[in-house]
């Protein structure tokens, strides 16, 4: 099997959900070749992919591909799958991924599984899972069309234990020019903060109105740093200011899937449960028994989250110096 993955990357950092394509890929087996969209700086470390096992990756850059753009991405990434003929495209399903993927089987004319947890090969052809209902179920995918077009959710799939060598790197002349482009953007803000990015992050604690304001965070802030964790929140709690909106999980937020989850004061709204029900372990802490967040917890603490939070950052210090 071919498999073609598009890698995301900011300036020509790879994002960890694009690597964890291609470390999946390499694990179906086949050849896999790697591309790359952007601007020129996308290139400088395209060499690396091959750690994860791609074969070959090609460079589609120009200067004014330097900021992501869909549609342009899209019909780069179109041309390039019609002379590669892959068997498969896939690519994580981050904002960027979902932006391009939907497009791309447009101009394809070809079928598209997003956001599936898990991608198997099976009789030459590739076995999709994919969570519905905010995780309440799951359907088994088959796509009748090629290639299969299949976006991954960030941190389903671990990188290779064993890296390989690097890559040749080879450029893609552009069909189109930046006139061709329907679209600009024009100016990107970078939210100010050094936090590691949710979507990526192995442990986030989220804090919801439990919480009761945001000079409460820092309590969170606080068991987070102890652990190595990102703080995310509700949407209550960024619709009433305490957190940025680039904190907030769930179906109108980032969809996550960390190791580790905890969620600290929060009811477990379907609408939160969509963007991290598919975590590997969910701790709740919660005062009310029947806050449907135990429902999907591996591990439930039921109490006052201004006493349980202080004595669980107490203990991990405990543990860290003993
Ligand atoms: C279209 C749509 C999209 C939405 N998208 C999202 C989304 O992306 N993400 C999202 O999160 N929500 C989303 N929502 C909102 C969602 O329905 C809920 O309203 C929201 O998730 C509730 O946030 P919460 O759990 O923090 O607050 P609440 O529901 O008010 O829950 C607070 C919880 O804290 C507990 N608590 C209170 N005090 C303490 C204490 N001292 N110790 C321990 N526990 C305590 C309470 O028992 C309660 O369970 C969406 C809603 C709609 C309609």
């Amino acid at each position: 099997m071919k498999i073609l993955v598009i890698a995301e990357h900011r300036g020509g950092k790879f994002k960890k959900g694009a690597l964890e394509c291609i470390a999946q890929a390499t694990r179906l087996g086949g050849e896999v070749v790697a591309l790359v969209i952007g601007g020129p700086d996308a290139k400088a470390g395209a060499a690396s992919l091959g750690k994860q096992g791609a074969a070959r990756v090609l460079a589609a850059t120009a200067d004014w591909l330097e900021r992501f753009n869909g549609d342009a991405y899209a019909r780069i990434a179109a041309d390039v799958v019609k002379a590669e003929k892959p068997d498969a495209v896939l690519l994580a399903a981050t904002l960027d991924g979902k932006d391009v993927a939907p497009r791309l089987a447009a101009h394809l004319d070809v079928g598209y599984a997003p956001d599936c947890t898990k991608v198997e090969a099976e009789g030459g052809r590739l076995k999709l899972v994919r969570p519905l209902y905010a995780g309440k179920a799951y359907a088994t995918v088959k796509l009748n069309s090629s290639p299969q077009l299949v976006s991954i959710r960030p941190n389903s799939y671990p990188l290779l234990e064993q890296e390989k060598g690097d890559a040749a790197v080879s450029d893609v002349a552009l069909s189109i020019s930046a006139a061709d482009v329907r679209s600009k953007v024009v100016e990107v803000e970078a939210a100010k903060t050094e936090k590691a990015d949710l979507s990526e992050a192995e442990i986030i604690v989220s804090g919801g109105r439990g919480l009761k304001g945001p000079e409460n965070f820092p309590l969170l802030e606080e068991f987070a740093k102890e652990i190595g964790a990102t703080v995310g929140a509700s949407r209550a709690v960024v619709d009433a200011g305490w957190r940025p909106h680039g904190d907030q999980v769930g179906q109108t937020g980032k969809t996550v899937a960390p190791n580790l989850y905890f969620a600290i004061g929060i009811s477990g709204a379907i609408q939160h449960l969509a963007g991290m029900s598919t975590s590997k372990v969910i701790v709740a802490v919660n005062k009310d028994a029947d806050a449907p967040i135990f429902k999907v917890a591996s591990y439930g603490i039921v109490g006052d989250l201004f006493e349980v939070v202080p004595k669980m950052t107490e203990e991990v210090r405990k543990l860290k110096k003993g």
